[in-house]
């Protein structure tokens, strides 16, 4: 399989810029992947989304699977044609969210039992049954069922939860084998903070030839430098002919951290949780508080380097008025601006990456 081509590869770090191909077109990486768990980045049009320069998005599983459920987005179209969104989409397991949303989870070699966090419904998922819903969903790039190790966690729980994710991840690997037409299946490390869960992970899930791997379990509640040291570790133990990819990470600083260290692909639902609070980035990544009495009678625009809409139409006093009123298009317009500022971000890094500068 050819699905990802390294293009540039830095003199002066491990960066490299790639293209990966998937069903709904090419995405360049390194690359930073709105989310949009309930099938909308929240507060955001998708032709918004697309011309802010989004060139895939993330959508949730768990979420998606309780409600409205499989067979409506199947029947619809799938994810693309139900929220008509025409790039490419990556789907998580929903792993995560049964760990940290559902209700009397029970997990046994075969996957997990969980009640409903909306309804209390009993529900079952397996490595096979995430496949299905994926493909269902027609995502482009799918994510197998793991168990996402918290933060602290103990070597013998780290190890149980990497032990079941790789036995999980095969059964999802054949699975996908038999089913799959064209959407990619990525692997997902886990191992905590234990850098010999990491390496063993690593080694047995590449075994299997997965088209892409995910650094899973970091951005739980570990300090930063504990992030920047799994990410470091972990990278090179990862085959270098296939995307990589950190999930759940967000801020400019730790993206620029993991583009150095070879990582190609992010996301994090920060861009927009941050802007219901008010907050935007501007200059280099400072992230600022539009509600700050600073901003009341400021004619600029949030960051004066941006071409989003928000930029290029509102002052800073406008959209500091529409926050302080709670007026719903004050939290439209940050989400906007902080989308298109993590995208620009990332897209003058890979110049940078293809100038030999970085
Ligand atoms: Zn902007």
């Amino acid at each position: 399989m050819t699905h990802f081509k390294v293009n540039t590869r830095s003199t002066r770090s491990n960066a490299r810029t790639g293209v990966l191909q998937t069903n709904h077109g090419d995405i360049q990486t390194p690359v930073f992947m709105p989310v949009g768990t309930q099938a909308t980045v929240k507060g955001v049009l998708p032709m918004h989304v697309e011309s802010h320069g989004a060139q895939i998005l993330l959508s949730n599983t768990y979420h998606l699977m309780l409600r409205p459920g499989v067979d409506l987005i199947r029947q619809l179209g799938g994810l693309h044609g139900f929220m008509n969104w025409r790039r490419p989409i990556l789907t998580d397991s929903g792993g995560f969210q049964v760990f940290s949303l559902a209700a009397m989870r029970k997990i046994s070699d075969q996957g997990v039992t969980f009640s409903s966090h909306l309804d209390g419904s009993r529900h079952v998922m397996t490595p096979e049954s995430v496949i299905d819903l994926q493909l269902g969903f027609n995502s482009d790039i799918m994510m197998p069922l793991d168990i996402c190790t918290g933060y602290p966690s103990s070597r013998d729980q780290a190890e149980s939860d990497m032990l079941k994710t790789i036995s999980w991840e095969i059964q999802a690997v054949e699975h996908w084998r038999s089913k799959a037409r064209g959407q990619h299946l990525f692997a997902i490390v886990q191992g905590a903070g234990y850098r010999e869960l990491r390496d063993y992970c690593a080694a047995e899930l590449q075994k299997y030839d997965f088209p892409g791997y995910a650094i899973g379990g970091v951005s739980v509640g570990e300090p930063i430098e504990e992030i920047e040291a799994i990410i470091a570790h972990t990278v090179p133990l990862l085959p270098e002919h296939r995307p990589r990819y950190v999930m759940g990470l967000g801020l400019p600083e730790n993206l620029r951290f993991a583009i150095a260290q070879g990582v190609d692909m992010f996301d994090c639902v920060l861009p927009t949780r941050l802007a219901r609070h008010g907050q935007f980035f501007a200059g280099n990544g400072d992230r600022r508080n539009i509600k700050n009495r600073q901003f009341f009678d400021d004619s600029t625009p949030l960051d004066p380097g941006c071409d989003c809409l928000a930029c290029s139409q509102f002052s800073r006093a406008y959209i500091r008025h529409l926050m302080v009123a709670k007026e719903m298009l004050g939290a439209m317009l940050l989400s906007i601006h902080n989308i298109r500022f993590l995208i620009r971000f990332v897209d003058t890094i890979r110049s940078e990456i293809e100038n030999g500068t970085f």
